[in-house]
C-alpha cells in the first residue's frame, strides 16, 4: 500500500462548493489524482476546542456553520459515512504522544471539511474522521499533533488539513473574484511560505508569525493557518505546492502536499 499524503488545503468561502473558479477546478482534479485512501482524517479550522478532539460518528451531519449566503448552499449535504475507529486510532496516536485528546460522538461535517471534500470525492464514499485545532496554541502545538498522526498515511489514511493561507476578511475585495488585483501583502506573504516549504525551513514555518512578511496582516487570528501545521507535521519537507490562486485580492487558496 503507498504511503497517504498529508494535504494542506484552503477552502475558501463556502461559496466554493458551488462556483467555477480556479481553486475550484483544482479541487475537481485533485480527488483523482491522488493515491484512494481508505479513509480520511480531516482537520478543520472551523472544528475549534480546548484540546485536540476527535469526531467519532457513525454518520456525520452536514453543517451549514455560515450566514447569509445563497439558498443552494443550505440545500448542499455531502453524506459520507464517519469513521469512528480511525477517530479512536487517532486519539490513541495523540495521547501516547503525550498529548491531550478528546472523542466527540456527535459532530459532524463543518463547511471547512465539506466544501473541499464534496470537489475532491464526490461520490462522497470514502469515510471521515475529524479532528480539532486549537486556536489559543501555537504552530508548534498543531505540529506536534500531526506529528502524532504520520504514522496513520501508512495504514491507507490521508490527512487533509483544510484552513487558508490568509485570512484577514475585513481585508477582502468581496465583489472581486479569482480576477481582483492581489494585495501586496498577501503577495508577500504567499511567495514567503512557498519558498520556506521549497527550501524545507521548518523552523522558520513554525516562527512564521515572527519570520514571515506582513504575518499579522494576512492572519489577524490565526485559526485558518493551523491546519497547514497539522499537514506539516504529519507529512515531509520539502513540500510541494499543488495549487496557488488568490481570490477577492487576499484570500489566497494555495494547497500544499507534504
Ligand atoms: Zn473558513
Amino acid at each position: 500500500m503507498s504511503t497517504m499524503p498529508a494535504l494542506f488545503v484552503s477552502h475558501g468561502s463556502p461559496m466554493l462548493a458551488l462556483s467555477d473558479e480556479p481553486a475550484g477546478r483544482f479541487f475537481d482534479a485533485l480527488g483523482p489524482s491522488l493515491p484512494r485512501p481508505d479513509a480520511i482524517l480531516l482537520a478543520s479550522a472551523h472544528f475549534e476546542t480546548e484540546v485536540p478532539t476527535l469526531g467519532a460518528v457513525q454518520q456525520p451531519e452536514t453543517i451549514h456553520d455560515f450566514h447569509g449566503f445563497p439558498e443552494p448552499l443550505y440545500q448542499v449535504r455531502y453524506p459520507a459515512t464517519g469513521a469512528p475507529g480511525l477517530a479512536r486510532l487517532a486519539a490513541e496516536r495523540i495521547a501516547a504522544a503525550g498529548l491531550p485528546v478528546k472523542i466527540d460522538d456527535k459532530r459532524g461535517l463543518d463547511h471547512g471539511a465539506w466544501v473541499p471534500l464534496r470537489r475532491m470525492y464526490p461520490a462522497a464514499d470514502i469515510p471521515v474522521a475529524t479532528l480539532s485545532i486549537q486556536s489559543h496554541r501555537d504552530p508548534a502545538h498543531h505540529y506536534a499533533v500531526g506529528q502524532a498522526l504520520r504514522g496513520l498515511r501508512d495504514e491507507g489514511v490521508m490527512v487533509l488539513a483544510s484552513g487558508s493561507l490568509t485570512h484577514n476578511l475585513r481585508a477582502l475585495d468581496w465583489r472581486g473574484g479569482p480576477d481582483a488585483p492581489v494585495s501586496a501583502w498577501a503577495r508577500a506573504f504567499i511567495d514567503w511560505v512557498a519558498a520556506a516549504v521549497d527550501e524545507g525551513r521548518t523552523e522558520d514555518l513554525l516562527n512564521y508569525r515572527r519570520l514571515a512578511p506582513e504575518a499579522v496582516k494576512n492572519h489577524p487570528a490565526d485559526e485558518h493557518f493551523l491546519p497547514f501545521f497539522v499537514a506539516l507535521g504529519a507529512g515531509d519537507l520539502p513540500g510541494r505546492r499543488l495549487h496557488a490562486s488568490v481570490t477577492m485580492g487576499a484570500l489566497a487558496m494555495d494547497a500544499y502536499s507534504f
